[in-house]
Formats: structure tokens, C-alpha cells, sequence
């Protein structure tokens, strides 16, 4: 092989999830990243130098590529699967309201400020900032419905090196006049900025159809939304079933259609390449809709707790084989932090156990497989994202758990295991120390 094939060899721990309940950690292991960003190698167990040296015979990179982790270990970046970037405005306050509510008097009102360029880019830049500081390396981003603004959006995701799914927010109906589009406007907009994006080319960044819900676009929208995603090949991403006023409102508007998982499915939403967010009310006969037309969940435990919406039965969506990863859902979830839902998919577990007494709850290890492997699944990219395996991207994240002044305390008997269960519970991006995104580093 070509020594120019290796960009950088990562020696030290590495922690990543193979399968759902169980974490591996890799001592002593060697990483190695091509230019393309791809993982080329991983050895574990390379615990002499004599050893490292037969991998860098192997390769041919130079001495000066490695990048030794000392105490510190490498994880995947995490994928948040659903997020409103113009919402990180409003992160932290506006707590106190159900959805629907909650909704006409902090968040549209919020979003309809993004058809100025310049309050936009200042609240998408620190988004996008604080994302990547916390290891988000993939977001699936709604904005807003404005076209500038949306673009804008995605030219500050590319700038800083992130990986997106960017949707500019569709909603012809039962929105507030300051901030709702004619169905021609919507359908023009959207299909301009699936077109434009999509022309620039870069793979990182990609364009996400995205009907707000289903109460705020016209079956006209709808129609038109399902047809531009498949003959623009994007994946679509909404909302279903968060509230229950929510659910009765959509049933009230499509008194026809037996549940709110047909009406995507109707307008050709519910696809293999649809991510449906929330889903904490769906009927068994939903989720066996979900699964037959391999459309995927965001769960998003911290914005329902928050809302008040209810707690989702992550283990019976993964019974039923469904795709799920974690979101933010920045700003119900009030968190940018992937570690976040972490910790929150595990106390969701809890409060179904609360309910059901048979209930087997997810540990974080499960959780932890959500914000990284599940996440992968759910934007379709399983071959190429979520974990440390030879031919995927280097997507990942340098911790230090023993930052100085961080935010909690590593003793001598605590075992690797240990270190790595007090960053998921009590780390934050002081102890995230460096992000890679497609094997360049972007923190
Ligand atoms: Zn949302």
C-alpha cells in the first residue's frame, strides 16, 4: 500500500458499539484513516511498539501521522437523528406548554424571525458550533420555511465540516399568518433548495425533505413533498404522534384514513428513507406499518419529557425490528447534547417500567448504541457511519476524561469501563477534546 493512503493512525482505547447492549473497548488498539476519511485499519491488542511497527511496515505512514491518545479514548461522533436549528434560539426557556401550545407562542413565533439573513446566521452559527463541540458529527437539521435562510443554513454546516441532512420547513396550513406559505411557495422553495443543494456536491451535506407535521401541510403539499423526495432520491423527515391532542386533531382532519401512520403513507412519507420523530403514541398496528415500510424513529426522550408528551417504548420498537436513533429535538429538548437523550432514553426506559412491570429497561450501553449505530441506521448510512469499522468514515471523538476542571472525578480503581459510564452520565464537551468529521478535524 501507498504511504499517502494513511492520513492518521489513532493509538490508544477506542470504545464503540457493535451490537445494542453490549460496548467494546479496544486496548491498546491502532486506527488507521485514509485521505478519503475512511477507516483502513483497526488492530486491537497492539500493545509493543514491536507490534506497531509491523502495522506501519505494513502501510508505510510516517512516524509523524500517529496521533497518540495517552488517557484520553476515542468514540464515534454521535448522529442526532432530529433537531430545529433555528429553535437553539429558544434552547432552555419555554419549557412550561404541551406541543400545541407550546408551538404558537415560542416556536413559531421564533422561526418566523429567520427571513432576517443576519439573526439567522448568528443563531445557525452557534448551533452548528455547539453541536460539533459536544461530538455531534452528523444532525439531521430542520430550519425554517424560509429558502435564503435554509441555504444559509447548509453553507454553515459545510463551512464548519459538519455532516447534515438539511430541510427547509414545509407548512401551507393551521399556521400563524406571519409565518405560513402559499402551496405553491412551499413546493417552488422546497424544490429549489433540494435542486441547489444537491447541485454544490458535497456528499457531507444533503438536502432532507421536510413536511412539518402533518396538520400543517395540505394534501396538495403533501402530495408534491412525497413525489420531489422520490425523484430527487433525498430522505423525507417529520413528526408523528408526539401529543395526544396532537393525534386527535389529525384524526379529526382525515376522518378516512385509518391512523395517522396512513396519512404519510398515503402521500407516499412513510418510506425507507423517512424519519419519523417522536412516535410515543403510535398503535401496534403503526409501528408494524412503520416496519413494513422501513421507515425509521428519532426518539427523542428529552423534549417529551419536557413537554409533557409521554414516554416511548424504545424496547418494543426494537422488538418489532424498527430503525430508531436519539434526537435532540433541540429546542423541546432543551439540551444540544446527544449525552443528553443518553441519559434520557435510559430514564424514559424507567418511566415505562413505572407502568409495566415486565418491562426490560435499556441501560446505557443500549442508549449509547441509539446515539451512534442507531442514528447511522436511521439516515441510511449503516455501511458508512456509527462505529469504528474498516471502510466506514472516521467519524469520532477524542475524550478526556481527566480535563482539568472537568465535571467529574476518575479514581485509581475505577476501570475503563467505569471512566467510560461516568462521561456518558456526567461528561460534557469540556471533556470532548477533539471532533473528526469524515477523518478531518473539525474541534
Ligand atoms: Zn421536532
Amino acid at each position: 500500500m501507498m504511504s499517502s493512503a494513511i492520513a492518521s493512525v489513532f493509538r490508544g482505547t477506542i470504545i464503540h458499539s457493535l451490537e445494542l447492549e453490549t460496548v467494546q473497548i479496544l486496548h491498546n488498539a491502532a486506527l488507521g484513516v485514509s485521505h478519503l476519511g475512511s477507516i483502513v485499519f483497526v488492530r486491537p491488542d497492539v500493545d509493543t511498539d514491536d507490534k506497531f511497527n509491523l502495522i506501519q511496515q505494513e502501510y508505510g505512514f510516517e512516524s509523524n501521522k500517529v496521533v497518540n491518545l495517552g488517557n484520553k479514548f476515542l468514540i464515534p461522533g454521535f448522529i442526532d437523528t432530529h433537531a430545529h436549528a433555528p429553535q437553539y434560539h429558544n434552547a432552555g426557556t419555554g419549557t412550561d406548554l404541551p406541543l400545541l401550545k407550546w408551538l404558537e407562542k415560542y416556536t413559531f413565533p421564533v422561526e418566523s424571525k429567520f427571513r432576517d439573513l443576519s439573526f439567522a446566521k448568528n443563531v445557525y452559527t452557534k448551533v452548528v458550533d455547539r453541536m460539533l463541540k459536544n461530538g455531534t458529527t452528523t444532525c439531521c437539521y430542520y430550519a425554517t420555511i424560509h429558502l435564503d435562510a435554509s441555504l444559509l443554513l447548509a453553507d454553515i454546516v459545510t463551512e464548519r465540516g459538519q455532516r447534515g441532512f438539511i430541510g427547509k420547513v414545509c407548512m401551507d396550513r393551521h399556521s400563524p399568518d406571519h409565518y405560513v406559505e402559499t402551496t405553491e411557495d412551499s413546493i417552488r422553495n422546497t424544490r429549489q433548495f433540494v435542486e441547489q443543494l444537491q447541485a454544490r456536491g458535497n456528499p457531507l451535506v444533503q438536502p432532507i425533505v421536510t413536511p412539518r407535521f402533518a396538520p400543517s401541510c395540505t394534501d396538495s403539499l403533501m402530495h408534491d413533498l412525497g413525489k420531489l423526495a422520490r425523484e430527487r432520491n433525498t430522505l423525507v423527515q417529520s413528526h408523528i404522534s408526539e401529543n395526544l391532542d396532537e393525534v386527535q386533531w389529525v384524526k379529526s382532519l382525515y376522518p378516512n384514513l385509518n391512523s395517522y401512520a396512513e396519512v404519510y403513507k398515503h402521500f407516499d412519507l412513510l418510506t425507507n428513507k423517512t424519519i419519523m420523530a417522536h412516535c410515543v403514541h403510535l398503535s401496534d398496528q403503526e409501528l408494524d406499518l412503520f416496519k413494513q415500510q422501513e421507515a425509521s424513529i428519532a426518539h427523542c426522550p428529552q423534549s417529551n419529557f419536557t413537554l409533557g408528551s409521554g414516554a416511548l417504548d424504545v424496547r418494543k420498537v426494537l422488538s418489532k425490528n424498527i430503525k430508531i436513533g436519539l434526537g435532540s429535538d433541540v429546542s423541546g429538548g432543551y439540551s444540544a447534547s446527544l449525552l443528553s437523550a443518553v441519559r434520557d432514553t435510559t430514564k424514559c426506559s424507567n418511566a415505562v417500567l413505572f407502568g409495566d412491570r415486565t418491562h426490560k429497561t435499556l441501560g446505557y450501553e443500549a442508549a449509547f448504541y441509539l446515539a451512534t449505530v442507531g442514528g447511522s441506521k436511521v439516515v441510511c448510512m449503516e455501511d458508512k457511519l456509527g462505529n469504528f469499522v474498516e471502510g466506514k468514515y472516521f467519524d469520532a471523538q477524542v475524550i478526556d476524561p481527566y480535563v482539568q476542571g472537568g465535571p467529574f472525578d476518575v479514581f485509581a480503581d475505577d476501570t475503563p469501563k467505569d471512566i467510560f459510564q461516568k462521561f456518558i452520565f456526567l461528561g460534557d464537551d469540556r471533556n470532548v477534546n477533539s471532533v473528526y468529521v469524515n477523518g478531518k478535524k473539525v474541534i
